[in-house]
């Protein structure tokens, strides 16, 4: 658990929040924002579960990739951290058995809150050794559009289970990982839903979509006209120009032709961002730069262009990436692919 355990070791105060994470979102992100203001704990700490007892005949993605792409998502948020605690235990995770463990890892007296939407709340008395967990810690209860918390049964845990419960009132997003992943399988966007980088993180790691990130005709034909759109027309035609070419320098030297066209494809996608942009992303997608490329900032397009295939087009193959990466400035023991897509770039009509 590395540092995250260190310094729970000295953390008083303590929010938790547990879910599946599949993926995280912006419900999951206010909720957090608002019990780290009224509540002031040192930490609200996410924890991605391992497989989900309550969800058993779905499928859940990868406890690794739902770990990172949460991290990816909170890292930046002061107070904000994500625990391998249960995606690293083997087997289903209970909340009663990560209170407990966190209970041993924290100083005696910690307060630790745990985070509970209504929807989960309402079937708490389901839960493995609920009753234990009910005075294992404090619970904050959110509200959450679709479900209501009713006083009546808050009332009974309170009463009958000893349980310490806070209502929050919340920011009531109606936003559900359910919503998200049936938006990524119908190719709708979800830019709205979730932070940028765990949407990216997700569809470059091909997640909650089949048809996700492969070379295929059908994405290629999809990504042609998304170019289409957002460049000028004059780029647009060059990029058709330099499929051509570099299709015909492939088959002419046995190089990979599918590869060739999707570099070819992509080459110029960061082209025409504005001076600005591209400053600010070589810094944003730590791309390396020195003076004069940063005195002639036009030239890192080549890089910035690999950086947008993988980030924003979901492009995985390494070749690919650089033969895309060195089109402008070339580069010292360049593959044949890498030769095929600068030539082609040149030699377009
Ligand atoms: P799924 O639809 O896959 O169940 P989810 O959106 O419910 O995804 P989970 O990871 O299951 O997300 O939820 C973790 C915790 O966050 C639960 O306690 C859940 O009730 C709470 N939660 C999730 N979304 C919201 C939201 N929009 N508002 C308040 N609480 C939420
Ligand atoms: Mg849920």
């Amino acid at each position: 658990m590395g540092t995250t355990h260190d310094f729970l070791e000295r953390c008083d105060k303590l929010a938790v929040m547990g879910g599946t994470f599949d993926p995280i979102h912006y419900g999951h992100l206010a909720v957090a924002e608002v019990v780290m203001h009224k509540f002031l704990p040192r930490r609200v700490l996410f924890i991605p579960g391992g497989q989900p007892p309550h969800k058993p005949d779905l499928t859940v993605s990868d406890g690794e990739h739902r770990y990172r792409m949460t991290m990816s998502a909170v890292c930046e948020t002061p107070g904000f951290d994500v625990s391998r605690m249960e995606i690293d235990r083997n087997g289903p995770s209970y909340t009663v058995e990560t209170i407990s463990a966190l209970r041993e890892i924290c100083p005696p007296n910690a307060e630790i809150f745990f985070i509970i939407g209504a929807d989960a709340l309402m079937e708490i008395l389901s839960w493995e050794s609920a009753e234990k967990l009910l005075t294992l810690c404090q619970f904050i209860a959110v509200h959450r559009p679709g479900y209501e918390i009713e006083e009546t049964y808050v009332e009974n845990l309170r009463k009958n289970y000893g349980a310490v419960i806070h209502v929050l009132e919340g920011p009531r997003l109606e936003i559900s990982g359910t919503e998200i992943r049936k938006n990524f399988a119908e190719g709708k966007p979800v830019g709205g839903l979730m932070p940028a980088v765990a949407e990216n993180y997700a569809r470059t790691h091909g997640l909650f979509s089949t048809q996700g990130t492969e070379l295929s005709p059908a994405r290629f034909e999809k990504v042609k006209s998304q170019l289409e759109l957002r460049l000028s027309p004059r780029r647009f035609k060059h990029t058709l120009g330099t499929i051509i070419e570099a299709e015909k320098l492939a088959r002419h030297y046995g190089a990979d032709v599918n590869k060739a066209k999707w570099a070819a494809l992509l080459h110029d996608c960061a082209k025409e961002f504005s001076a600005d942009k591209k400053h600010t992303l070589c810094k944003l997608w730590c791309v390396p730069t020195d003076e004069i490329m940063l005195s002639h900032i036009d030239i890192t397009h080549s890089l910035l262009g690999a950086e947008s295939a993988k980030r924003q087009y979901f492009v995985t193959d390494e070749e690919i990436l650089q033969a895309i990466s060195r089109h402008t400035m070339g580069h010292a023991g360049m593959s044949l692919l890498d030769k095929i897509i600068m030539l082609a770039y040149f030699i377009e009509p």
